[in-house]
């Protein structure tokens, strides 16, 4: 690709947030279809509507077994693995918690402490049970919901990287609100990706992170939050307590080949904090992790696959 290679920025709303691709051609036609892709995607996974694969496994909680397709009851699979991990906390029914609390939704007050610990009985892991010869999903307790909202994102983001790759497209940049997926490299060398400061104008950056062909996902406690008495409540929870996650952390952001992996990872790392997290990483040489702190610091696990380079001005756009 000649360095002057001209972006084309192609956006659309939605899963309620600002989607962005960014290809090295003028093709209406393929966004477009990128787009679709991406709708029926969620489709499958959402839990804000009432016929989605997802959702009819949620109602039959407690009743039935229900058949799904293969790709669904893989990603079910997947997280079920990641939920019974020691010490985990990320949790795939959490479902009735994160209802409860409405984070990010009309939620602004704080939730009853027995009914936290009511739904906390709906959340055991070891209840979904997975029959992969009729690759069938059930909840064993009435009451139960799979949450896929933590890595719904960096699934579709894969998936569509997979489609635009059969497209023989070898450039290109999906940003899915907060997952970014790279094909190649940018137009003159590597993707520049914003890393946000927390609490700060969308477009005030920490610094940018230059990537090729990797993906780069974050989750932090500033995304959806809201205030009661002088304290912060946001949407990650920790399914041991009901509350949200209270830790260092301010933000996660993951560089990996895969954005399901950035989308799992940013969650386990968020709940297991940093020294934890920079010692589990160590087995784990191509999932890099960048923590901000709530003191500030910026600490990396490593930095093989990306370049940081700080931004004390924060104005540049990038991504
Ligand atoms: P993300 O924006 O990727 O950080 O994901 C946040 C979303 O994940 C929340 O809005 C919930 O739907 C869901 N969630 C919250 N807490 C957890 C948890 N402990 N485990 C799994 N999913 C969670
Ligand atoms: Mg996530």
């Amino acid at each position: 690709m000649t360095p002057d290679a001209r972006v084309y920025a192609y956006s659309a709303v939605l899963m309620g947030s600002p989607i962005l691709l960014k290809l090295f051609e003028h093709n209406e036609s393929l966004a477009s279809r990128v787009f679709r892709l991406i709708k029926q995607q969620e489709n499958i996974f959402t839990v804000n509507r009432h016929d989605s694969d997802v959702m009819a496994i949620n109602h039959a909680a407690g009743s039935h077994a229900v058949a799904v397709s293969q790709p669904v009851f893989d990603l079910i699979q997947r997280a079920k693995a990641v939920s019974l991990l020691p010490g985990s906390c990320f949790n795939v029914t959490i479902g009735p918690l994160v209802k409860r609390w409405k984070i990010g939704f009309s939620g602004n007050s704080v939730p009853d402490a027995g009914d936290l610990r009511a739904l906390i009985a709906l959340t055991d892991p070891n209840d979904v049970i997975l029959d992969e010869t009729t690759r069938s999903v059930f909840l064993q307790k009435a009451g139960m919901e799979i949450d896929l909202g933590a890595i719904a994102k960096g699934y579709i983001a894969d998936v569509v990287r997979d489609f635009l790759h059969r497209e023989k497209v070898e450039h290109a940049l999906i940003n899915l609100g907060g997952n970014v997926q790279t094909l190649g490299a940018g137009g003159d060398g590597d993707w520049a990706i914003g890393l946000k400061k927390p609490f700060s104008a969308p477009d005030s950056l920490m610094g940018v992170i230059n990537v090729t062909g990797k993906s780069v996902v974050t989750s932090g406690i500033y995304e959806r939050y809201f205030e009661h008495h002088g304290r912060r409540y946001h949407h990650i929870l920790d399914p041991k307590t009901g509350y949200p996650l209270d830790n260092e952390l301010l933000s996660v952001t993951v560089i990996s080949d895969d954005s399901i992996d950035g989308d799992i990872y940013t969650t386990l790392l968020y709940g297991m904090g940093v020294e934890k997290s920079l010692v589990y990483l160590q087995q784990f040489p191509n999932i890099e992790a960048i923590f901000v702190t709530k003191d500030h610091q910026v600490i990396f696990s490593s930095q093989r696959q990306f370049t940081f380079v700080p931004l004390e001005n924060s104005d540049r756009t990038v991504y």
